[in-house]
């Protein structure tokens, strides 16, 4: 990924007619974080709504064209959105946690409700590619793993871009099977990483469900409050959930060999007890490879950095990989 300040036009081109604006939403399970910019890039402002994504995708992207216009009502002139979403995404939209998003046309709704080009992407590729702009001279390959109520990851490979694979489908490790799990998984398959250690996974077997009930945002807010007041069975699955993610992970590193490994997501930045069992996990595995293994730098900006990143390079027209959902209009 090319540095952000090398994204920017060097003339500005804009002299003379006003700057239209590039929209960013980088969208948890729980929260909007939404950033404003001017076509340079330049910050206009940014703001955090709480929503539940599981609501209809309507009122949510009502909620989002809201949000932007309560940071910038000066001049509604955006030129593209970005938006990210915690969503399977190839061709179209899944998630079994947003069981009202499936398979509707997001972008276009968005675009109908924006006024311009709507690009949407998975939120771990976001939070990747923000993760890559930090300048680090150890850039990549790395691996982002996102951890909330499912597990998700992006590779971002050695020219810093975001390798999406056939379909869109890269970076679905939490549907790698861990080793004697028999659990059924939402996918279809059993003993995946996300019924073993996803959020979700950790709130149903603290509920006493099985491993293929819904849960909710709220549910997954619930055991962190239990993990935050210490409680010993809640934090006996964070210690079991990192050691897996851990194993996982390993293997993964083998075949990747990234520089770094980054983890984020609520369950990583509520405290250090997950990402010091990932370790742990991991160094049982690979005692030998010594890989940076740590939470992400930025964590509040890292989704809107990331977006803020790939809608420049559209609106400049050296984006030609990016496989996400797009609407019909043009830049
Ligand atoms: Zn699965």
């Amino acid at each position: 990924m090319t540095p952000v300040n090398d994204l920017v036009p060097k003339a500005s081109g804009t002299e003379g007619r006003a700057s239209r604006q590039l929209l960013v939403a980088d969208c948890t399970h729980r929260s909007l974080r939404l950033g404003v910019y001017d076509e340079k890039g330049k910050s206009i402002g940014r703001t955090v709504i709480p929503v539940d994504l599981a609501a209809d995708p309507r009122f949510v992207a009502r909620t989002i064209a809201a949000g932007f216009n309560a940071i910038d009502v000066a001049s509604n002139t955006p030129l593209i959105c970005v938006v990210g979403l915690p969503a399977r995404i190839a061709g179209s939209l899944t998630a079994t946690s947003m069981p009202g998003w499936s398979g509707i046309a997001i972008a276009s709704d968005l675009e109908e409700v924006l006024g311009c080009r709507v690009i949407v992407e998975r939120s771990a590729v976001l939070r990747s590619l923000g993760e890559a702009q930090t300048g680090r001279s150890d850039n990549g390959p790395f691996l982002y793993v996102d951890i909330d109520l499912g597990i998700t990851a992006a590779v971002v490979t050695q020219s810093g871009r975001t390798l999406h694979g056939a379909q869109g489908l890269a970076g679905e490790i939490g549907h790698i099977p861990v080793s004697g799990e028999r659990a059924s998984c939402a996918c279809g398959s059993i003993g995946c990483l996300d019924t073993v250690a996803s959020g979700a996974a950790m709130a149903r077997r603290m509920n006493g469900l099985e491993s293929t009930a819904a849960v909710t945002s709220s549910d997954v807010d619930r055991f962190r409050a239990l993990v935050a007041l210490g409680d010993r069975e809640a934090q006996r699955e964070i210690r079991q959930a990192g050691l897996s993610i851990g194993f996982v992970i390993a293997g993964l590193a083998l075949v990747l060999a990234p520089r770094r490994i980054v983890l984020g997501g609520v369950l990583i930045t509520d405290g250090e007890e997950l990402l010091v069992a990932v370790r742990d996990g991991f160094a049982t595995r690979l005692a030998r490879r010594a890989v940076d293994l740590r939470s992400v730098d930025r964590p509040e900006s890292a989704g809107l950095d990331g977006g803020l990143a790939l809608a420049l390079e559209v609106v400049r027209g050296s984006r030609r990989d990016q496989p996400g959902i797009r609407s019909r209009g043009r830049v």
